[in-house]
């Protein structure tokens, strides 16, 4: 069934210039984007978006790493997006994450790893609402 997923890809690959390069992957798996924009945010705006992960040890360094330049954020769309686009991103340390991989190919260390993906309906529809409004997503 078709299906909505939130994504972004993170300041490490957008200050490489990888950008361009994780969108074609992205749309080479078959997702249809939605909505996509460039924008940076601040660090109280990324503690918002990640507050799940509040209480863990990395979470001053993920939404400093977070805030710390522009990012992409979009919405993706296509049967089962949320778990195919787990699949194309990878394991969460790139040096883990299988051959073919965006963390695999693009991102260098846990942290810094590239790309975001929702993994699960309740989270997708949380973070969707985050970053765009309802005009942006037809
Ligand atoms: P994901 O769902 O694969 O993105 O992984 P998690 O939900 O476990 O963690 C969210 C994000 O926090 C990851 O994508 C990383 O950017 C960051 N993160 C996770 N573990 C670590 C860690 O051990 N150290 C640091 N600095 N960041 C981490």
């Amino acid at each position: 069934m078709s299906e909505r997923t939130f994504s972004i890809i993170k300041p490490d690959a957008v200050k490489k210039g990888d950008a361009g390069a994780i969108l074609a992957e992205i749309v080479k798996a078959g997702f249809k984007i939605v909505s996509i924009k460039k924008i940076s945010i601040s660090k109280s705006q990324a503690e918002g978006f990640y507050h799940v992960h509040s209480a863990r040890p990395f979470f001053g360094e993920l939404t400093e790493f977070m805030s710390s330049g522009a990012i992409v954020p979009m919405v993706l769309e296509k049967d089962n997006a949320i778990a195919d686009l787990r699949k194309l991103m990878g394991a969460t340390d790139p040096a883990k994450a299988e051959a073919g991989t965006i963390r695999k190919m693009f991102a260098a260390s846990i942290g810094e790893n590239a790309i975001h993906g929702s993994d699960a309906e309740d989270t997708a529809a949380f973070e969707i609402g985050y970053f765009f409004a309802g005009l942006e997503l037809k």
